[in-house]
């Protein structure tokens, strides 16, 4: 029996609205998502990605109910809690990660204090939160006497480690990571993802990953989720998605990623690097929103929206390059010597 989703998003729309003039009517949308759908299973990393731009966060904070959806639904555990803002019970199960550690800490709280924050507020026990609080910071592996320090004596890295053993205190079962390493040294980020998943087997935690960093997303998901312009242009498992990228858009992400051996190099797509910059989701191109920068756009781009094809098991991408050559290989006629290599 196949397992339900913990999280299921779907159709998942975000448009913030432009306004203007004296009595600041409604005059335009920042579509910020559109029509995004996708499900983590108990246990699974799942990353998602894309430029700045992309509607990541706001993915990120409709699911923890920081937002509410313009349209669509996000369901946990089987339950719809698409408009649960501020949901005590959901903020129980669900926590967030913050891709700044210096501004999600407060400066006058020592580390202690910052950690108990979730504690207090989900009433665990007082005589108890001291014990849990080391607990917490020996999960992290920062040392317990960190308790009683400031955010400000603390790097970086050992700011975001106290944010992980905050979102850790109440046991939640799903953690949305946004961007969680983009603000501190490449050295550093190795070894929060590290900590991450070390802490993803011990405790069969679930996370969503959001980052712009393509290689920290292949060491770190098990699927991940290409974002192009608020919309999902490829979904699959890591290892399809990188080993048989099927969207322009991801071949020229993977492109550009840094390669160390000439090994990596010859497995690397040969397309050409993105040019120009992504357009404002308050003007989304008609069409496939990536013909702008695509080097394969054709007619129909310009003027057809792409659905998804399936690729492979579990893989699909929205590309019109995609569609014509399914419909091409459905109409191959296919020779007596293959039909009875394949019965
Ligand atoms: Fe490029 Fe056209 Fe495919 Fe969009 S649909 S990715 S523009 S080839």
């Amino acid at each position: 029996m196949i397992e339900a989703p913990l999280l299921e998003v779907s159709g998942l729309t975000k448009h913030f609205p432009i306004r203007g003039g004296i009595i600041q009517q409604r005059v335009g949308a920042v579509r910020a998502v559109n029509d995004v759908s996708f499900a983590i299973r108990k246990g699974e990393v799942f990353g998602l990605a894309g430029e700045s731009g992309s509607g990541k966060s706001t993915i990120a904070r409709m699911v923890v109910g920081l937002y509410r959806p313009t349209a669509g639904t996000v369901h946990f555990d089987g339950s719809d809690v698409s408009g649960l803002i501020g949901g005590r019970d959901y903020r129980k199960q669900v926590q967030m990660v913050f891709q700044n550690p210096g501004s999600s800490l407060n400066p006058r709280r020592t580390i202690a204090q910052s950690v108990a924050v979730p504690l207090i507020f989900h009433d665990y026990p007082k005589a108890k939160i001291a014990d849990r609080v080391a607990e917490l910071l020996e999960m992290v592996e920062l040392p317990r006497n960190f308790a009683i320090r400031y955010p400000h004596e603390l790097s970086g890295g050992q700011k975001q480690r106290v944010a992980i053993a905050r979102a850790l205190a109440v046991e939640p079962r799903l953690i949305v990571l946004d961007e969680p390493t983009s603000a501190l040294d490449v050295s550093v980020q190795a070894k929060i993802i590290d900590l991450l998943a070390g802490l993803a087997g011990e405790l069969g935690l679930t996370f969503l990953f959001i980052s712009h960093d393509l290689s920290l997303m292949r060491n770190f998901c098990s699927r991940v989720g290409i974002l192009y312009l608020g919309r999902l242009a490829e979904t699959g498992s890591t290892i399809d998605v990188f080993g048989s990228p099927a969207h322009p858009y991801t071949q020229a992400l993977i492109g550009a990623v840094p390669v160390v051996s000439d090994e990596e190099a010859a497995l690397k797509p040969s397309i050409p690097a993105l040019s120009g910059e992504i357009p404002s989701p308050s003007r989304i191109p008609k069409g496939c929103s990536f013909h702008t920068r695509c080097p394969f756009a054709f007619e129909p781009c310009r003027q057809i929206d792409p659905e998804f094809t399936i690729v492979g098991q579990g893989h699909e991408a929205r590309c019109h390059l995609l569609e014509e050559r399914t419909a091409t290989a459905a109409t191959v006629p296919v020779s007596p010597v293959e039909r009875s290599a394949h019965p």
